[in-house]
């Protein structure tokens, strides 16, 4: 570990190490603290859609070609239950291969871990950051490395620890929970990703490998009953729940649930301090988007870095600069999301219409479309 570096980034999830690999081959020192004991031990399973945009700065960091599992979406299919109105989103209208990709969480982190063990930039395992302090010219984090405390310096604290433990945060809970589980279906996916709003939650299917990812939200009640179900029972219901349009349901595995909140930090920026990824802001994750926002993040804080040099690191001229260029990103994405998920759970029959007549005027009107795929693919860049 390095007593002092130009940049230290705390927490090497997928956000955090993507940064840092962003600026691995920069004049500036950068060293990565990351809770893990071992980094080949992520926190859970979780499958990410990674949309086209993140492809490309994937591409860029030299990751994307380590993947292995990778399910490319060709169309996404927008539809709610017992309501009119089908929205389609293709690949082939947008002019490009694919709208995005399904990948596994632990080999997405494991492939930038790797890149980042090739690089200059120092990765310390077991360094669980618990405080932080800053001054007018540096910022220091005091951590528990190997059960004793340690302190570091640096310019510039990227604070990438996914949202854990951080008190002063805005938070709202949706009264949900989420249940993801890994399904397979009669017919083939064919590469076509289901969003789905019925009146008890949103739900998404999304191609992964032979089958599905499976995200579903309901009343916590429900996602403990559907998780307590017998295999076949689920796979009824699920049938139940989602329509005929892939035949029945046909294996299921690894069911598991957590509370939905979305939340989001008051303060992105301070001196020689800066939040990133779900440290700044967590979504709801029915439409996918959170990584997605949080590697946008990354990608932005790298270039103000670069362009900032060596005198104006972590200041909070550069700092502002920073967050003013994220926050239309950052509000829009969370908002977008969280009004789909509030319009679309309201158990109301005159609603249902006007989401119907809304999913239809979106597949009739071809560049409200384009421009609902381009933001969902490349965020405030598709302005
Ligand atoms: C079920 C589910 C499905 C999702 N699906 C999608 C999707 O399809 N597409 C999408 O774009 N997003 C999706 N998301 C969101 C996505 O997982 C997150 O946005 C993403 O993981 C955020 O990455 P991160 O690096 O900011 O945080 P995290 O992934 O939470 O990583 C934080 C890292 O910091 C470390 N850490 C924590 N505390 C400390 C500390 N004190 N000191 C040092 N290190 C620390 C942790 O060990 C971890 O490695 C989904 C989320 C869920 C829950």
């Amino acid at each position: 570990m390095r007593e002092h570096s130009d940049i230290v980034v705390v927490g090497g999830g997928p956000v955090g190490a993507a940064f840092a690999l962003a600026l691995a081959d920069s004049e500036f020192s950068v060293q990565v603290l990351e809770a893990r004991p071992h980094l080949r031990q992520p926190t859970f399973r979780r499958t990410l859609a990674l949309s086209y945009g993140t492809r490309l700065i994937l591409e860029r960091l030299g990751v994307w070609s380590a993947l292995r599992k990778v399910t490319p979406i060709r169309d996404i299919h927008i539809s709610q239950r017992g309501g009119m109105g089908v929205a389609r989103l293709s690949a082939t209208e947008e002019q490009l291969p694919e709208l995005g990709a399904v990948v596994d969480y632990g080999e997405l982190d494991a492939a930038l871990h790797q890149a980042l063990a090739n690089s200059a930039v120092q990765v310390v395992t077991g360094a669980r950051v618990v405080d932080s302090h800053s001054t007018t010219t540096y910022a220091s984090l005091q951590m528990e490395y190997k059960g004793r405390p340690e302190c570091v310096t640096t310019r510039l604290a990227v604070i990438a620890d996914g949202g854990a433990g951080q008190a002063n945060r805005e938070r709202r809970e949706y009264a949900q929970h989420a249940l993801v589980a890994w399904v397979k279906s009669e017919l083939p996916h064919g590469h076509r990703a289901y969003e789905r709003f019925t009146d008890e939650g949103p739900m998404a299917l999304l191609p992964d490998q032979d089958g599905f990812a499976l995200v579903l939200t309901a009343l916590p009640e429900r996602v403990n009953a559907l998780l307590a179900m017998p295999e076949a029972d689920f796979l009824a219901e699920l049938y139940q729940h989602f329509g005929e349009r892939l035949g029945r349901f046909v294996q299921v595995r690894e069911r598991s649930s957590f509370p939905l909140a979305t939340s989001h930090t008051r303060d992105v920026v301070s001196p020689h301090r800066v939040m990133i990824g779900n440290a700044a802001h967590v979504m709801h994750p029915v439409a996918g988007q959170g990584f997605n926002l949080g590697l946008r993040d990354a990608w932005e804080l790298a270039e103000q870095v670069r362009a900032s040099g060596r005198e104006a690191l972590g200041d909070m001229v550069m700092l502002k600069r920073y967050a003013v260029t994220r926050q239309f990103d950052v509000s829009a994405s969370m908002w977008f999301t969280d009004s789909l998920v509030r319009l679309f759970t309201q158990p109301n029959p005159l609603l249902d219409h006007v989401r119907g007549m809304g999913l239809l005027a979106l597949q009739q009107m071809p560049p409200l479309k384009h421009f609902v795929a381009r933001r969902m693919i490349f965020g405030a860049r598709a302005w």
